[in-house]
């Protein structure tokens, strides 16, 4: 039998059931469980917010940001507060790689190491406290020397912010919300993922324990209704959201009424493109094929699931992905060498089987996998690596963003091919290009129409903008661009005629 992961919810002392509202925690009612997807054990029951206690917490935030010392206080004495949480969080990385993983399934090494790991979300403070005396607005030369009028922009904090996070990397996704917007001057209710509620949980324990101002930070729990109950909230100035384009476009279609300002990060579906004269064809294969299968098996948004690959190397490329998965281990999430996490849900799971079902019945050629492992793992939601090859654009596992271990590899002949084949999507997130000739990179990763390009490798940091094009969202998430997004430009005009 796989072991237990239920052990570790008393090992940390989580203490799930309430809300951070106005300074406070808070209980309500309502409850739901949290799953294990590694076991489909219930890991503990969490507070379901509801519309009562996101109108408190929203009404908390707004008093915070309309009549709080927040949005007006000193950049040194905002930093300090900021400077104090990254340090605490850095006490607490530990835990809350071991709590991130007790949500979510991913593998402890990578929970506690990774990008995804609390060592990101203190570089994500560091890098957003560092902004907070460096936002700065403009002056403007004097226009007409028939007016004495005198220009100049200041950046303020655009306001009230509802968050919401998905489950997959809720340290990094807290920090991406959180950072930017205590470092502008806006207060927030975050809303977590009612699949991964452990971690941001602690996350607010922390929070609390830094002496910011009532309200200025806020923490509901709960599923779609909570969200749902929060993004369409009068009382809130800007969702920032980061999850699936359904939910996405659902968010947008509803923000209009009181013309909230968004960023959307939303799903992707994208292609890495592998030209023959790439310097190590099994090193691009190996690192292609392993984020599909280990990490969060293919459960993240930026994963290249299309693998663009030049005709001549597609058996070779096949052969270096398959001896890639001789690495993968599934297992207890919190044995040190277990590679891979298991599909979060037992009906994504079902999701993911169903593509590669529709895979195979559209024609296209299954290499490996397109099983579940049995025996100890069966009471998880495992789903062995996949690879299908001979894929056409026009098939449904070449459009659709499955979140899962499935690999589809393209074949292609000529460069512009290569380029419509990778275009040829309703999403926009990132890409890749493979290949030792430097003016090829320039021009394909220019041509490819997404929020990011990788050559030769593809890591995201915190102060470099990220997100999507298309159906992949609105905004990008690190460096300036996030500061803009989370401002409003304000002019003043100052007549020394008067
Ligand atoms: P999801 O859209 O199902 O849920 C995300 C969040 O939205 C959850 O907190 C959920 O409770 C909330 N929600 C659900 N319905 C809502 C509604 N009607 N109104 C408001 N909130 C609602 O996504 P998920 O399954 O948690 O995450 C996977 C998706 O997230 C994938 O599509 C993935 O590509 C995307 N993602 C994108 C990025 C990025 O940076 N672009 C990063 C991680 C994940």
């Amino acid at each position: 039998m796989q072991s237990s992961v239920t052990k570790m919810v008393d090992r940390f002392g989580v203490k799930p059931g309430r809300l951070w509202i106005g300074g406070a925690w808070t209980d309500v009612d309502e409850r739901f469980d949290q799953i294990h997807p590694a076991t489909n054990e219930i890991v503990t029951s969490i507070a379901d917010a509801g519309t009562g206690a996101v109108d408190l917490a929203v009404a908390a935030a707004r008093k915070a940001f309309d009549t709080g010392p927040w949005p007006r206080m000193g950049a040194k004495e905002r930093k300090k507060i900021l400077v104090r949480l990254q340090a605490r969080i850095e006490d607490a990385k530990e835990e809350l790689g071991y709590l991130q993983t007790l949500d979510n399934g991913i593998p402890i090494n990578f929970s506690l190491n990774s990008r995804v790991s609390a060592n990101m979300t203190v570089d994500i403070f560091d890098h957003y406290a560092g902004w907070i005396d460096k936002i700065t607005g403009e002056t403007f030369p004097r226009y007409t020397d028939a007016a004495n009028l005198h220009y100049m922009t200041f950046r303020d904090p655009v306001g009230v912010v509802g968050a919401i996070i998905p489950w997959n990397a809720p340290l990094v996704m807290f920090a991406l919300k959180v950072a930017p917007a205590l470092a502008t001057g806006c207060t927030i209710v975050m809303k977590a993922s009612e699949l991964a509620n452990l971690a941001v949980l602690r996350l607010a324990e922390i929070v609390a324990e830094c002496d910011l101002p009532p309200g200025v930070f806020n923490l509901v729990t709960g599923g779609p209704a909570t969200g749902e109950a929060l993004s369409t909230h009068p009382g809130v100035d800007k969702v920032s959201f980061t999850g699936s384009a359904a939910v996405g476009e659902r968010i947008m279609a509803k923000a209009g009424s009181n013309m909230k300002r968004l960023s959307l990060e939303l799903g992707g579906k994208s292609a890495v493109i592998v030209f023959p004269d790439t310097r190590d064809l099994k090193v691009a294969a190996t690192s292609i094929m392993s984020l599909s299968s280990t990490f969060l098996s293919g459960q993240v948004c930026s994963t290249p699931t299309r693998a663009l690959v030049h005709r001549s190397v597609v058996d070779e490329f096949v052969a270096h992905a398959q001896q890639q998965i001789s690495a993968v281990k599934f297992g207890d999430p919190f044995d040190m060498t277990t590679t891979s996490a298991p599909i979060i849900s037992r009906r994504q799971t079902d999701r993911v089987m169903s593509y590669i079902e529709t895979g195979s019945a559209e024609g296209a050629r299954l290499v490996f996998g397109g099983d579940r492992p049995g025996n100890e793992l069966a009471d998880g939601n495992w789903i062995n690596p996949t690879l299908f090859t001979d894929v056409r654009s026009d098939m449904r596992i070449a459009q659709d963003e499955i979140f899962g271990p499935v690999l589809s590899v393209i074949p292609f002949d000529t460069e512009e091919e290569a380029i419509t084949i990778a275009n040829d999507s309703v999403y926009g997130l990132s890409g890749g290009v493979y290949t030792t000739d430097l003016s090829r990179a320039f021009r394909v990763g220019r041509a490819m129409h997404t929020g990011t390009v990788g050559i030769n490798g593809y890591s995201l940091m915190p102060n470099s903008p990220a997100g999507g094009v298309k159906r992949s969202g609105i905004g990008r998430e690190g460096g300036w661009a996030t500061i803009e997004a989370f401002t409003e430009l304000k002019t003043l005009i100052l007549n020394l005629d008067a």
